[in-house]
C-alpha cells in the first residue's frame, strides 16, 4: 500500500490495486503483440479475447439468466436516462419513477421531455433519508416499465429489497452497487450502470436487458440509439472504449477470485457494520440514512456544523484519507466503500473519526 491513499471517493473510485499492477505490466507491450491495448484496432484478434471476457465475465458473475444480453456502451449512466425511455416506452405510453434521491430525480426529467411519466413514490419530503414502504408505492399496472435507483450514491441509501411490481418490468440504475452486491436480475426488465464506482474506469456503461423489450424501439430511432443495436453487434457497433472494456474485464476477475458476488458483498458489509456502528457509538456524528435504508456502499453522515466538517476533511486529508466530502449538492461527510476500499482503510477511517471526537467533540 506504500504512497497509496485511503481513497473513499464516490465515483470515478479506487480500483484495486492488483488490477491496476496487472495493467501496468501490460500497458506497453500487450501479452506480446509488440504494441499497447490503447494502440490496437477493435478489430484485432487480441482485443476481440478481451472484449468477449469482460462480456462473458460480466453475464457469468453477474448470473445473468438466458433470455437477458449484456451490453457495453457509452454515455455513463446519463445516457441511459435518455436511451431507456427512447427504447422501452412506445408512443402515447407511460413510464413510473419511483424517486429516492438526485439520480432517480435526473431519469425523471429526462423522461418527461420525451412523454408521458409518473412518479410512482417520492421520499423527497424526509430529505431522502430511506426508500418508500411497499405501501407507499403506487404503481401503475399500465406503466410501460418502474424505473427505480437500486442504491442512491448521493444520500446514502439502498433498497434493501425491491418492490412487487407483477408484469411491469422493474429498470434499475444500478451505477454504485452492480457488482458490490448480488442483485436479483431475473426481477428487472433493464438494469444499467456506469463503470466508474464498482466496475472499473469512467467511459464505459453496463446494460443488462431482457432480450424481449428490444424490440419496443420505434423506427425513428436513431440506430446509435438502440439497444437492438448493440446487441446484434455485440457492442461493436462503433469504436467501443477498449482500455475502459479490459479493465473492467480484469475487476471482473478480481472480483471472481474473491468468490464472486457473495464473496465480495460479505466484505463489503463488513466494512459497513463497522463504520455505521462508529457513528451510531458517536456523539459527535450523525448518520443521514434511516437505518432499514442504510446503503451497504456509500455511508453519509454530518456533524453539527459545517466548519467542524471542514476541519475534520482537511485533518483526514492530512492523514491520507481522500474523497470523504458529501455530493456538492448535499454537503456534509460521504464514505464510499466500494469494492476495491480495502477494509484497512475503512479501519484506519474508524481509528480516524474516534481519535477526532476525542479531540474535538
Ligand atoms: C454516478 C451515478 C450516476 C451518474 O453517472 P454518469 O456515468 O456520470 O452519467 C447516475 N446514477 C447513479 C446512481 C450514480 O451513482
Amino acid at each position: 500500500m506504500s504512497g497509496r491513499a485511503h481513497n473513499f471517493g464516490a465515483g470515478p473510485a479506487a480500483l484495486p490495486l492488483e488490477v491496476l499492477e496487472e495493467a501496468r505490466g501490460e500497458l506497453v507491450d500487450f501479452r506480446g503483440a509488440g504494441m499497447s491495448l490503447l494502440e490496437m484496432s477493435h478489430r484485432s484478434k487480441a482485443y476481440d479475447a478481451v472484449h468477449r471476457e469482460a462480456l462473458a465475465g460480466l453475464a457469468r458473475v453477474l448470473g445473468v439468466p438466458a433470455g437477458w444480453s449484456v451490453l457495453l456502451l457509452q454515455g455513463g449512466a446519463s445516457l441511459q436516462f435518455a436511451m431507456v425511455p427512447m427504447n422501452l416506452r412506445r408512443a402515447g405510453e407511460s413510464a413510473d419513477y419511483l424517486v429516492t434521491g438526485e439520480w432517480s430525480q435526473k431519469a425523471l426529467a429526462e423522461a418527461r421531455r420525451l412523454g408521458g411519466t409518473r412518479a410512482a413514490a417520492s421520499t423527497e419530503g424526509e430529505a431522502f433519508r430511506r426508500v418508500p414502504r411497499a405501501g407507499e408505492i403506487d404503481l401503475d399496472p399500465a406503466a410501460e416499465y418502474a424505473h427505480l435507483t437500486t442504491n442512491n450514491t448521493i444520500y446514502g441509501t439502498w433498497w434493501p429489497q425491491f418492490p412487487e411490481a407483477g408484469d411491469v418490468p422493474l429498470v434499475g440504475d444500478a451505477s454504485s452497487d452492480l457488482l458490490a452486491r448480488p442483485l436479483p436480475v431475473e426481477r428487472f426488465g433493464l438494469l444499467y450502470a456506469g463503470a466508474q464506482k464498482n466496475l472499473g474506469p469512467a467511459g464505459v456503461t453496463v446494460v443488462v436487458v431482457r432480450d424481449d423489450l428490444l424490440d419496443r424501439a420505434p423506427e425513428s430511432l436513431p440506430v446509435i440509439l438502440r439497444y437492438r443495436t448493440h446487441r446484434d453487434k455485440e457492442s461493436l457497433y462503433n469504436t467501443p472504449p477498449t482500455y475502459a472494456v479490459y479493465l473492467l474485464g480484469l475487476v471482473v476477475r478480481w472480483v471472481e477470485a474473491r468468490g464472486g458476488l457473495a464473496g465480495v458483498a460479505a466484505l463489503n458489509r463488513r466494512k459497513a457494520d463497522l463504520l455505521y456502528a462508529a457513528l451510531d457509538a458517536s456523539d459527535l456524528y450523525r448518520g443521514h440514512a434511516e437505518p432499514g435504508s442504510r446503503s451497504g456502499v456509500n455511508v453519509t453522515f454530518r456533524l453539527a456544523e459545517e466548519a467542524l466538517e471542514k476541519e475534520l476533511l482537511a485533518a483526514a486529508a492530512a492523514a491520507g484519507m481522500v474523497g470523504l466530502a458529501g455530493h456538492r449538492s448535499v454537503g456534509g461527510l460521504r464514505a464510499s466503500l466500494y469494492n476495491a476500499v480495502p477494509l484497512e482503510s475503512v479501519t484506519a477511517l474508524v481509528d480516524f473519526l474516534r481519535d477526532f471526537e476525542a479531540r474535538r467533540g
